[in-house]
């Protein structure tokens, strides 16, 4: 009996798949690249016989799972299209993040498979409200949707980064109707992280093919001036949401639960830059001084990651942390 990964050869499928073989389990990863697929397999010579790769065409076509069930017992479903550099948002972004989801949910819920449980990530871009302005005494919790429309969302002047709020809200809505109108055998667990950060352990060619958020990370100790501004000051670091999607597949009392997996302490990249300053020597004089160093980031509102710590048991590191794994290991061996 296997887990079924999607997105197995991306940034948090491969931190998923890694934390399922360290608790024993076997792994399908699912790749649209066999080359990434056979490469982190490579990667992982003590898991030969616990880890094996399908490969699933683009999520355009409906089907694409069909035949990936055999012995699938449970699904983490993370591959969802995340860039910004579109030319059709519609097209690129928000139809295959709802028909990546339709698929998984079709082929698994098919006569003769045995998943019991789907866990997706979703994001707080299904969470956030960008035009609420909340006060501090208001708190995003898994209980709170974008109120974004598919039509503004669709519509060719809405940006790339509007579209992809919509493709992870309604593909994660998709999932639940499918729930409630096709009564499958499995139920659904989903996880709406903000931004994340951490170590890669998918195949990385190169710093251009780095995954978009820690492409923004990488480019502070590359010396990006201005420096990015933070979208949200929430984040979590990949290794504790690859645990936070385990749990949520297999603690029985979190199945139909909605979770949002954030770390306790806010970032930004101001933060960042102290910290890579800080911390290494090589990037002193890199990394741009062009901004107001000295101040750590403050929540402008609350984010509830504790019922995460409290129903998941995730730890959460702190951003200093992440950042130092991550910049050090990107410098080690792709700077
Ligand atoms: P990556 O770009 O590294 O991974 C995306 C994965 O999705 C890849 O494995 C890719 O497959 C797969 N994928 C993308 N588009 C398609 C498509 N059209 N058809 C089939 N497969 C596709 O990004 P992340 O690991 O960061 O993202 C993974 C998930 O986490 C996504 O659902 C994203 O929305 C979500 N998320 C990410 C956040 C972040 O800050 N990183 C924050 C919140 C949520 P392949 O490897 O074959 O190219």
């Amino acid at each position: 009996s296997y887990v079924l990964v999607t997105g197995a050869t991306g940034f948090i499928g491969a931190h998923v798949v890694d934390n399922l073989l360290a608790k024993g389990l076997k792994v399908r990863g699912s790749t649209r690249s066999i080359n990434k697929g056979e490469e982190m397999k490579a990667a992982r010579p003590q898991y030969a016989d616990k880890l094996d790769f399908v490969v699933v065409e683009d999520f355009t076509k409906i089907g694409v799972f069909d035949s990936a069930m055999e012995g699938i017992d449970a699904v983490i479903h993370v591959a969802s299209p995340f860039f910004y550099n579109t030319t059709n948002n519609e097209e690129e972004l928000i139809l295959p993040a709802i028909n990546g989801v339709k698929s998984i949910l079709t082929a698994s819920a098919k006569p003769g498979t045995n998943v019991k449980r789907i866990v997706l990530t979703s994001s707080f871009a299904s969470i956030l409200d960008v035009n609420s302005n909340p006060t501090p005494d208001f708190t995003y919790t898994a209980q709170h949707w974008n109120p974004l429309t598919y039509e503004e969302a669709a519509a060719p002047t809405a940006t790339s980064v509007i579209a992809y709020r919509a493709s992870k809200k309604y593909a994660e809505l998709a999932a639940w109707d499918f729930i409630k109108t096709e009564k499958p055998l499995f139920d659904l667990v989903t996880l709406c992280p903000p931004m994340v950060f951490g170590p890669v352990v998918h195949p990385v060619a190169n710093i251009a093919s780095l995954n978009e958020s820690n492409a923004g990370l990488w480019s502070v100790a590359a010396g990006a001036d201005p420096l990015p501004g933070a979208r949200v000051p929430a984040w979590i670091d990949a290794r504790d949401l690859a645990e936070a999607h385990v749990q949520a597949l297999l603690r029985p009392e979190a199945g139909g639960k909605r979770f949002l997996p954030a770390a306790f302490d806010p970032f930004s990249y101001e933060y960042a830059a102290d910290i890579i300053k800080g911390e290494f020597e090589w990037a002193r004089g890199v990394v741009t001084e062009n901004y107001v160093s000295g101040t750590k980031p403050s929540f402008p509102y609350g984010v509830d990651g504790q019922t995460v710590a409290d129903e998941l048991g995730v730890n959460y590191r702190s951003f200093k942390e992440t950042v130092v794994d991550f910049v050090g290991q990107i410098k080690d061996t792709l700077a």
